[in-house]
């Protein structure tokens, strides 16, 4: 009988709406205690910069290296981005991660300069939310002035996905963003939709060739024609570009081929805290 009942429940279209409520209901309620968490983590200062370094190939040189944010949760350990950037993104809490991490990276780079690291550039990513931001230019002025970095020494990586919410306003920024010195990388390139049309009207710098294009690239000859590809109209367009997500010598082997020299990945080293890079990377006569 309670079968009976439940399925005569369950047509009632009042009694779906029910359900899918509560549904809701918990979703949002998720949402919200992440949301408060992050905001402790930002007082509590549970966030931290993981560094990875980006190689030149043909000689080992360290030429950079991207800052990659990570949460120190006091339980749960410690969170990629992956599983906290897009709901900052979404409560607006991006902004001001986004900002403590740009701020934070400056100054990492600007003291190891100061203790005779060489004059490389760092990399930091920035948010859909935080380019957009009718503060950017002020923010990155603040992250510059706090620091006393040279802007020369700073990269932003930005994603297609980004440019593409206003590409006017993008195309504004940017040259702003250049004229004060700093860098600009194409973050995660390929993975989004008129890569061509952005190439022809940005000033950027440097395209980052997503990982999806380089995992097979040791057996896939699609692959292989992409990236030559890239390089070749890279090249003649003066556009800098490095390879994403390099794991294995054939892929660098690979990637090398199609002429592309400058790499990250894990073949060279993971994203390490910065006592680690400073070890690995930073020490006399490593550079
Ligand atoms: P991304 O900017 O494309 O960063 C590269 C990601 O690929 C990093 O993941 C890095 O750990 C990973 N990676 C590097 N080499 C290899 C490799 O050889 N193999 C594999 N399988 N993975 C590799 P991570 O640190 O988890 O960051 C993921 C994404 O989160 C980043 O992608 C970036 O979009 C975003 N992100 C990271 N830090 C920040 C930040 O401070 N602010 C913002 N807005 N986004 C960030
Ligand atoms: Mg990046
Ligand atoms: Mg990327
Ligand atoms: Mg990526």
């Amino acid at each position: 009988h309670a079968d009976a009942a439940l399925n005569e429940a369950k047509k009632k279209g009042r009694n779906k709406y029910y359900f899918y409520s509560e549904a809701l209901h918990r979703q949002i309620v998720q949402k919200m205690m992440v949301e408060s968490e992050l905001q402790n983590a930002l007082l509590n200062q549970q966030f931290i910069l993981f560094f990875q370094p980006q190689m030149r190939s043909s000689d080992q040189k360290l030429i950079g290296v991207e800052a990659l944010v990570r949460w120190a949760h006091p339980e749960k350990g410690v969170i990629p981005p992956g599983g906290f950037i897009a709901i900052a993104e979404e409560s607006g809490l991006i902004r001001d991660i986004g900002q403590w991490v740009l701020q934070t990276a400056c100054c990492q780079m600007k003291r190891w300069q100061e203790n005779g690291g060489p004059k490389i550039p760092i990399s930091v990513n920035l948010s859909m939310n935080q380019f957009h931001d009718e503060d950017l230019l002020k923010n990155i002025t603040t992250a510059l002035d706090v620091s006393g970095l040279d802007p020369r020494y700073l990269d932003l990586e930005i994603t297609e996905s980004t440019m593409a919410k206003d590409i006017e306003r993008s195309k504004n920024m940017l040259n702003e963003i250049r004229k004060m010195g700093i860098s600009v990388s194409l973050d995660d390139f390929g993975t989004g939709y008129s890569s061509l049309s952005y190439l022809k009207n940005l000033p950027i710098n440097r395209l980052k060739i997503d990982r999806s294009f380089v995992s097979d690239i040791d057996h896939n000859v699609r692959d292989r024609a992409i990236v030559a590809a890239i390089v070749a109209m890279a090249e003649h367009l003066w556009i800098d570009v490095l390879a994403e997500g390099i794991e294995t010598s054939a892929q660098l082997r690979a990637v090398a081929d199609c002429r592309c020299d400058a790499i990250q990945g894990y073949l060279y080293s993971k994203p390490v805290g910065g006592n680690d890079f400073e070890a690995s990377f930073l020490r006399k006569g490593r550079h």
